[in-house]
């Protein structure tokens, strides 16, 4: 939101780079902006058109957990807050025109194609998060009160579907939790790496429901939990210190049909012997992956991707923030699975190394990889294809 009113950002939203051309310094991006239906240079994002529109259809951003419009504002706090027609759904009834005071709805809107020229480019597409159908043993999808880290956000969320309230999708308040770790990170039959920022937000997570729910149950089943960073292991210390149960398990989720609880069974790991707990929800912390949109930008951009698909770095030491691409920097996720502080310190990297390059530190960088190439530096092993647990990034740090 910052960024929107910054005056020397343009915020460009909606929009595909389909091309880019020319070297660094001297870019030439071709931007696909897609139509709106909308006139956001008019639409004061009142929300007016909303309350008539006759559509109503599962809200992606809500996690399907909550309804919206055909015409509708992605959440409250998007920047810039305007209002969109999704045209696959729109039957053209004209009521939103009727309504909207500043005459703001076009649907004859196309999508248009233009070009700006930028000295560099920062790449900060982030990842997805892992969808854990295809994991059984856990029964998403097919059990209603078993949700992933996702949708347990926008349950928490004060804006949310619940807006706050603990409750569960079949509606019933929530008392007692179990969150699965790893699901989908740390498994060779999925993705082998972690995805880093999960345990600690299960954590938070346990934290929330215990704080809203006092007495309320909370049990984490974790593989190992990996609390690294400033404060985190104190953080989860306090919490098993406050009643959070944590167990080292991989359990499998069943149900009991009366109550339509979920059932967590797992091997005790001291006692030994099956334990049945039933519980109101089952959490699956779902890992990230690298999505779609890097896997897109980096065919734009000629990037190299790890052997995993996310982007490589120039150099996993000393050029984390940037490309073997000169000119073209990475930040966040789409580098590798990140929380919030790193992504955010990745981002501040990104930008003074923009900076230094557009201010005349281009040739600095350039020397840089010269350098590399001359002792023979080539990409990270990952980059290269070897299997993980041959070489990884892991290296670095000896
Ligand atoms: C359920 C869940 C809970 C989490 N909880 C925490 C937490 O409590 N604490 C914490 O520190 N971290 C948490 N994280 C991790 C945190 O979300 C990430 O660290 C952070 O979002 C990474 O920021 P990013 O900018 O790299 O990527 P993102 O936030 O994913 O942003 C990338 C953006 O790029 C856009 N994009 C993608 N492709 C393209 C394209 N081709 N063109 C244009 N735009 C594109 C995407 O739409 C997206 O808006 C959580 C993650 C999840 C999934
Ligand atoms: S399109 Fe019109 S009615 Fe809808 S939010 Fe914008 S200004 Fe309000
Ligand atoms: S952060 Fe924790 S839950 Fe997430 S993949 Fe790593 S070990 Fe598993």
């Amino acid at each position: 939101m910052e960024s929107a009113k910054h005056k020397r950002i343009e915020l460009v939203t909606n929009t595909e780079v389909k091309a880019v051309t020319g070297d660094a310094g001297d870019f030439t991006v071709t931007l696909e902006r897609k139509p709106w239906y909308v006139d956001i240079s008019k639409c004061s994002g009142c929300g007016t058109c909303v309350d008539v529109c006759p559509i109503t259809v599962p809200h992606a951003w809500e996690q399907n957990l909550k309804p919206r419009k055909a015409i509708y504002a992605m959440f409250p706090q998007a920047a810039p807050l305007k209002y969109v027609i999704d045209r696959d759904r729109c039957v053209e009834c004209g009521l939103c025109m009727q309504v909207c005071l500043l005459d703001a709805i076009d649907l004859s809107q196309e999508s248009t194609t233009e070009e700006i020229e930028v000295g560099a480019i920062v790449v900060a597409t982030g990842g997805r998060v892992f969808d854990p159908s295809a994991m059984k043993q856990f029964r998403y999808g097919e059990l209603e009160n078993v949700v992933t880290n996702m949708e347990f956000e926008r349950i928490c969320n004060a804006g949310g579907p619940t807006e706050g309230e603990l409750v569960r999708p079949d509606g019933r308040h929530i008392r007692s939790v179990a969150f699965v770790q790893c699901v989908g990170s740390r498994d060779l039959g999925n993705n082998p790496w972690c995805s880093f920022f999960c345990c600690m937000a299960s954590v938070k997570g346990g934290r929330l429901v215990m704080e809203h729910a006092p007495g309320a149950d909370v049990t984490v089943f974790f593989n190992d939990l990996r609390a690294c960073g400033k404060g985190f292991e104190e953080l989860y210390q306090r919490s098993v210190d406050e009643g959070m149960k944590f167990v080292r398990a991989i359990p499998s989720v069943h149900v009991n049909r009366t109550t339509n609880n979920p059932i967590v069974v797992y091997e005790d790991p001291q006692a030994g012997g099956i334990v049945r707990n039933e519980v109101d929800l089952v959490v699956l912390a779902s890992g990230l992956e690298p999505s779609a949109g890097t896997d897109r930008i980096a065919d734009v951009l000629g990037l190299r991707k790890d052997s995993y698909g996310f982007l490589s770095e120039r150099h996993p030491t000393d050029g984390m923030a940037e490309t073997r691409r000169e000119g073209i920097f990475i930040a966040g996720v789409c580098q590798g699975p990140k929380d919030i502080p790193d992504a955010a310190t990745h981002g501040s990297a990104a930008a003074s190394k923009v900076g230094a390059f557009l201010s005349g530190g281009r040739s600095r960088l350039m020397s840089e990889m010269e350098t590399d190439r001359a002792v023979g530096l080539e990409p990270t092993a990952r980059e290269a294809g070897a299997e993980p647990g041959e070489v990884t990034y892991g290296d670095s740090h000896g």
